[in-house]
């Protein structure tokens, strides 16, 4: 049987934090507020993935309260999701990915952030999607205030 699964995130602008999208470090200016590294497109992912299984929400799989969490790699949260996806009976068979930034410029990195994403969950990168668009600086991503992410997923359940 297959599953499809949607995540959404939005994280805000800050000074003095990394940028980290796809667990790609991208220089910038300003990075992404949060208690882990604030990688906003992970989270999408994520919650894409627990979508599908239907299951918790990243929130209450990895509270923002829990010290154990603060500036966590959330690739590696991302790896523990697919791992818990293939605990109980899912494949992961496909995901597709949104990042909405003003700025910076996200084209040159969207390959890196495949492989990130691919090695992060196991699967092969031509099975990870991940596309960059603006808003023609409308809304707060257009107001440069924020990053938001889409993703979907879709899991087979083999079991
Ligand atoms: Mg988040």
């Amino acid at each position: 049987m297959l599953h499809i699964g949607h995540g959404y995130d939005v994280h805000a602008f800050a000074e003095g934090r990394r940028l980290v999208l796809g667990g790609v470090d991208i220089p910038y200016a300003r990075g992404l507020d949060g208690h882990s590294d604030a990688d906003v497109l992970a989270h999408a992912l994520m919650d894409a993935l627990l979508g599908a299984m239907r299951a918790e929400d990243i929130g209450q799989l990895f509270p923002d309260t829990d010290p154990a969490y603060e500036g966590a790699d959330s690739c590696l949260l991302l790896g523990r999701v697919a791992r818990l996806a293939r605990e109980r009976g899912y494949r992961i068979l496909d995901v597709d990915c949104t990042v909405a930034a003003q700025a910076p410029k996200l084209a040159p990195h969207r390959q890196a952030m495949r492989e990130n994403l691919a090695s992060a969950m196991g699967v092969d990168v031509a099975a990870v999607g991940v596309k960059a668009t603006t808003t023609e600086r409308l809304g707060f991503v257009g107001r440069e205030e924020g990053i938001a992410a889409w993703a979907v997923a879709l899991l087979e359940e083999v079991r």
